[in-house]
């Protein structure tokens, strides 16, 4: 299956829900994470992207969950269908609690802060306390608290024994203004008796079933898909761009060395910049 998310109205709610396996194993091999981390990255990433699509066009989130627990902070950052993301700490190793990834254990507790990078207006940050770490809980109490938002939202990351990916996907409900409250105890009772996301998503369930699954007994209304997948931003040019925007000593400073690395957190990817280009950046100021 390839990785897409749906967007559907039910009855005065929205209901989005999305499969980001291959993207999930993608990312977390390029960071060679551990178990624990594949897990917590990953549900960080579908999240971030579930949020983007509440969002317009060329709109960006960004969220970083940083708890005093071992993993570190957790970066996940969507614009549109696109997400990147990384972990402070991706090969720490924590033993299961319950049968489960302990992702609440890795992250600890701390805050959950998130941008929006609008159109039109100024870059709006929020944050709250996390609510167990655990990624999805953490956002939604979130959106109801700094958002005044009552969403519900679930991710999950199954990862097999040898450390892959093995599903990844997860869904959110919001309420619009005016849905029927007989319409969201009904969609609360539907939730509360789904398998996890990732067993739905074990057993082939596309993300328009996965609604419909959300939707049962309502008037169902699916509106569409987009693709969805990694891709990072960052080019030679911004990194050069950046370098710019350091002051004069800095640069005077790299451009003693005879090659100077930046390094993309996001996407792993190392640039070099010759003494010659250094200096040509230096000189430009
Ligand atoms: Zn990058």
């Amino acid at each position: 299956m390839k990785d897409y998310l749906t967007i559907a109205t039910v009855e005065g709610v929205r209901i989005y829900a999305l499969v980001t396996t291959n993207l999930v194993q993608q990312v977390t091999k390029l960071h060679h994470c551990s178990h624990v981390a594949s897990a917590a990255l990953g549900r960080a990433m579908t999240g971030a992207l579930l949020l983007a699509a509440t969002m317009k066009d060329k709109e960006r989130v960004n969220l970083r969950f940083v708890g005093d627990g071992p993993i570190g902070e957790i970066i996940a950052d969507a614009e549109g269908s696109k997400v990147r993301g990384y972990v402070e700490h991706p090969d720490i190793f924590l033993p299961p609690k319950n049968g489960k990834l302990d992702v609440g254990g890795a992250v600890g507790s701390g805050n959950l802060v998130v941008t929006r990078y609008l159109l039109n207006a100024e870059p709006f940050t929020g944050y709250c306390e996390l609510k167990n770490g655990e990624i999805a809980d953490d956002l939604t109490y979130y959106l109801y608290k700094s958002e005044q938002t009552p969403a519900s939202v679930a991710l999950g990351v199954l990862v097999n024994p040898e450390g892959e990916v093995v599903v990844a996907g997860g869904f959110f409900i919001q309420a619009m203004p005016g849905a029927r409250d007989e319409v969201l105890a009904k969609l609360e009772d539907n939730v509360l008796h789904i398998p996890y996301v990732t067993q739905l998503l074990k057993m082939g369930y596309t993300p328009e079933k996965i609604i419909g699954t959300l939707g049962e007994g309502l008037q169902v209304d699916i509106k569409e898909s987009i693709e969805v997948g990694f891709e990072c931003r960052c080019s030679r040019q911004k990194i050069a761009d950046a370098l710019g925007a350091l002051d004069k000593s800095a640069l005077q400073e790299m451009s003693e060395d005879e090659i100077t690395e930046a390094h993309c957190d996001f996407c792993n990817t190392t640039y070099q910049f010759t003494k010659d280009e250094i200096r040509a950046i230096l000189n430009r100021k």
